[in-house]
């Protein structure tokens, strides 16, 4: 149900009314719109689509809010305050729309989506009630309709349903030029119900694309000039979407699938769950070359009293089982992982359990939070709330464990000569970024034709969060675990990759 509020439109927003008039079809009239994301690739990943539906409807995008006569906030509640942040920007976009009115300089439209719109629902066209409209991330195919109910009426509108028909079946198709690392989402929603997160309740209940749908996308994408995808989903690895034959596909039949594609290169997904690792999903790492090596796995915690506490439904011992199989598949993968400090109830004896846990394991990569209370999860009213500084000092020790690790993993790499995905001009002139099949940045000299292929770059320098290096005459060898260069087990090794 749309939440109504009294509107202060006037002629400009009558004229509006009338221009928009009483359909969703698009229109050709020239607009600008810009769409601020927070948070994960799945939020870059609709920003797109919106951008993509918005477009059919006369929009174009513009990199300044300022600019714009539309501004979406795509927003995130992973972090810490995600609430008061959105309101603070939305105080601040309300200012200058203000102050665009008075000067008689045009108006702007402002919409929240993604996750914080879904959480607060009407309570924000309560507390905020100047916002045009406020859309949940199911339900942002309806945008431009909303958009037209807006212009009809005065006062927000809100829409954070869970609708039974698929938001992807109604998107338009994208088309046009791709990134060449592009995302494709997969699977939303979730229902494992971890006790410390939202998404169940924002993106709700698991649902996988068909397969043929997103082999259809993946094909327009590579057609467009993307020599990458990224599959997303909130619990990739549980992907179980539909075949065209009509048989449920696992997530490495539909990685399989989309390996034979002609000129799709690599391969990745995320995010995944330790339990839905299967056997069938950890021999594709070791079976199809496409597929990088590397792996974001979270892991959360090394207690397994703590992980029950979280409901995650492993334990330490389970999650290492797992990595040493796709150690046992594919030497060289790099792991990467969410860690949280300061779990309720976490004693000091199980945050060691977490750092020996990352000094057995070793991780290339990791995200680290402190435990912040969601409202509405079971964690948020846990007994034995664990005292801000202390969740901070634990935080403070893992990350530099973790840092650490990164650090050695990226130094491991100097000298090898491994082949990088050129994706876009660096920030100095004749300088590009590629990434490494480890998804490190690397930073090349070379000339923009490089931009899309694959070239072998000889690894010179290595720094906490990108490597530097120079474009090699010749290609990695084909065994390098036989170089001896490697050191720590789960060090990297140059993967087979094909060179454009
Ligand atoms: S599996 Fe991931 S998305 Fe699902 S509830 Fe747990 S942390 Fe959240």
């Amino acid at each position: 149900m749309p939440h109504m509020t009294q509107s202060p439109e006037g002629e400009l927003g009558r004229h509006h009314a009338e221009r928009a008039a009483a359909t969703t079809e698009p229109s050709t009239l020239p607009k600008k719109l810009h769409i601020k994301t927070y948070g994960c690739q799945m939020n870059v990943y609709d920003s797109e689509r919106m951008a993509g539906l918005l477009a059919r409807h006369g929009y174009t995008q513009v990199s300044d809010a300022a600019a714009a006569d539309l501004v979406v906030l795509n927003t995130c509640h992973i972090r810490e305050k995600a609430a008061e942040k959105v309101y603070s920007e939305l105080g601040r976009l309300r200012v200058m729309r203000d102050e665009r009115r008075a000067a008689g300089d045009g108006d702007l439209r402002l919409v929240v989506a993604g996750c914080v719109a879904q959480a607060e629902g009407a309570a924000m066209l309560e507390r905020a009630p100047f916002v045009d409209i406020v859309v949940g991330p199911q339900t942002y195919h309806r945008l431009p309709e909303l958009l037209a109910r807006r212009e009809r009426a005065a006062g927000g509108q809100l829409d954070t349903d869970f609708p039974l028909e698929s938001k992807f079946d109604l998107l338009p198709e994208s088309a046009g030029q791709s990134p060449i690392s592009a995302f494709l989402t997969i699977q939303e929603g979730c229902d494992k119900f971890c006790t410390f997160c939202v998404v169940p309740y924002t993106r709700g209940a698991e649902e996988s694309r068909p397969g043929a749908a997103i082999l259809a996308e993946a094909r327009r994408l590579v057609a467009g000039g993307a020599r990458e995808i990224t599959l997303l989903g909130q619990n990739v690895n549980a992907y179980h979407g539909q075949g065209p034959e009509g048989r449920s596909w696992s997530l490495a039949r539909l990685i399989r699938e989309l390996a034979a594609i002609d000129g799709l290169d690599r391969l990745r997904y995320t995010t995944s769950h330790p339990r839905d690792m299967d056997e069938e999903l950890i021999l594709a790492h070791g079976q199809v070359p496409a597929l990088m090596p590397f792996l974001h796995l979270p892991v959360q915690s090394g207690s397994d009293r703590v992980l029950q506490a979280m409901n995650r439904g492993y334990s330490a011992r389970d999650f290492e089982r797992v990595v040493d199989r796709l150690r046992e598949v594919r030497p060289d993968i790099a792991l990467s992982s969410d860690f949280i400090t300061g779990f309720p109830g976490e004693s000091d004896a199980e945050f060691e359990a977490t750092i020996d846990l990352v000094r057995r394991v070793g991780f290339a990569q990791a995200f680290s939070f402190k435990y912040s209370p969601r409202p509405g999860t079971p964690g948020a009213v846990m007994p034995r709330q664990v005292e801000e500084s202390v969740r901070g000092e634990r935080l403070a020790r893992l990350q530099t464990l973790l840092e650490a690790q990164a650090a050695d993993f990226n130094a491991r790499t100097v000298g090898l000569t491994l082949p990088v995905l050129f994706e876009r001009p660096g920030r100095h002139p004749g300088q590009l970024v590629g990434r490494t099949p480890y998804l490190q940045a690397v930073h090349v000299t070379a000339s923009a034709e490089s931009i899309g292929t694959i070239r072998p770059v000889e690894i010179a320098a290595a720094f906490p969060h990108s490597l530097a290096g120079r474009l090699a005459d010749q290609p990695p060898v084909a065994d390098p675990l036989t170089r001896g260069a490697l050191g720590a087990a789960h060090g990297p090794a140059q993967p087979e990759e094909t060179f454009a």
